[in-house]
């Protein structure tokens, strides 16, 4: 299946990667000009010593900064709304986020309300921001999220209780630095759900409707990759290659769901996330081999393909069966990284079943680009089986 409609393909202006990438963050500031830098990260990330280091290449490069750091996982959008307060009273003109996806999405969020007037509920949705934001330079500390490349942003609406998205290029960070060595001191756990929500934006993306021939590219790496490393990431995490090519592919995850965009994995998980306060990466980790289980005859050549992407023999087997063995894959890269697929391992009563189904309905439009078409007894079904 080829998808034949006309493509953008988004990134920033320019992306650094490589082990201690992040010594170049002064001159990176320095050339986007623009005065005084708001360091928006997390308490997590500050008590694994990441902050004082970037702070040490601050002060030594004279450039005045004040730090942010009340970033909440899953951010809620008083968290963001805040944070572009003290933009504003501290006269600021440059944002800095550091971090995991939480701390960039925050950084992102501070950015477009540094230029365009209004709370970040505002904004959400689609191409709803007017204007381009506030100079943004974003360090990611997690191999996960992609957001250092993405043009969109998840914040929680604390009110209604539900995740939302503002997607717009406005939010494209001028400079990413992706330096594998800010994700050494990530404990095995943390390593284990952001390595999984790449390998989710990989899959979801590669099987979409909307897949192009960029994101087909990227996807296929980024699975590879990740199949391949995040097992040596998790046992040990002081390998440096492992977290190289971790930090790589999360990146490069994140420029093809930009282009090809996500599916069923992400709409049944925001639940999960929003009632139980699970992790982003864990929920979509849950999903993933029951939604690919679903979807296995909407595309089954891809799914075939990801099944030897990931390491399994697929020679002298149809490609049904090829299909097949790309959830098994994913089941024992689980089991491998002690990450439970099962509902039932994380005490979540089954009379919540019809509430996690109400909110899956509720992200409906991601089932438009899934492979294979959802309706509420799917859904029931699909959780059902996720028990
Ligand atoms: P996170 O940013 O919430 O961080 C999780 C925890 O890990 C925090 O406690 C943090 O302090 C800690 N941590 C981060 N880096 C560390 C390090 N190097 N060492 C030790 N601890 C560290 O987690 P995440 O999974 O990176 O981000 C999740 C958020 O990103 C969710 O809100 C999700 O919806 C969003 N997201 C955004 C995009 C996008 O493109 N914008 C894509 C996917 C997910």
């Amino acid at each position: 299946m080829t998808n034949l409609s006309t493509h953008i393909f988004y990134s920033p202006n320019k992306i650094i990667l490589g082990m201690e990438a992040a010594s170049n963050v002064s001159d990176e500031l320095s050339k986007l000009g623009g005065g005084r830098v708001l360091l928006v990260t997390d308490p997590g990330v500050v008590q694994a010593g990441l902050i004082s280091q970037i702070e040490n290449f601050l002060k030594s490069n004279s450039l005045d900064y004040v730090l942010y750091d009340a970033v909440e996982p899953e951010p809620p959008d008083g968290v963001i709304d805040r944070g572009a307060e003290i933009f504003k009273s501290e006269d600021c003109g440059l944002v800095l986020g550091i971090g995991g996806g939480s701390s960039l999405d925050v950084a992102k969020g501070i950015s477009i309300l540094a230029t365009n007037s209004g709370k970040i509920l505002d904004f959400c949705g689609i191409d709803c921001v007017p204007r381009k934001g506030a100079p943004l330079l974003l360090m990611p500390t997690t191999s996960g999220t992609g957001s250092e490349v993405t043009r969109v942003l998840v914040l929680t609406d604390e009110k209604q209780n539900v995740k939302n998205v503002v997607f717009t290029p406005h939010i494209l960070a001028d400079v990413a630095i992706v330096d594998p060595a800010l994700t050494l001191s990530m404990p095995p756990r943390v390593t284990a759900d952001t390595g999984m929500d790449a390998m989710v934006h990989a899959i979801e993306t590669y099987v979409s409707m909307n897949a192009t021939v960029f994101s087909d590219v990227l996807a296929e790496r980024a699975i590879e990759l990740i199949a391949r490393y995040l097992p040596i990431a998790w046992a040990k995490g002081s390998n440096l290659e492992a977290r190289y090519q971790m930090s790589a592919a999360a990146t490069v995850a994140g420029l093809a769901f930009g282009s090809g965009g996500l599916g069923a994995v992400h709409a049944l998980a925001y639940p999960l996330g929003t009632e139980y306060h699970m992790t982003h990466g864990r929920t979509n980790a849950i999903m993933l081999p029951h939604i690919m289980k679903f979807n296995l005859s909407g595309n089954p050549a891809k799914y075939a393909r990801i099944a030897e992407l990931m390491g399994q023999d697929i020679n002298g087997y149809s490609m049904y069966e090829a299909a097949a063995m790309a959830v098994d894959a994913v089941k024992e890269l689980l089991d491998t990284i002690k990450v439970s697929y099962n509902l039932s391992d994380y005490d979540i009563p089954t009379k919540d079943l019809p509430k996690l189904v109400d909110g899956g309905m509720k992200q409906a439009r991601l089932f438009v680009p899934n492979p294979r078409d959802l309706i509420r007894e799917d859904v029931e079904s699909i959780y059902e089986g996720a028990y």
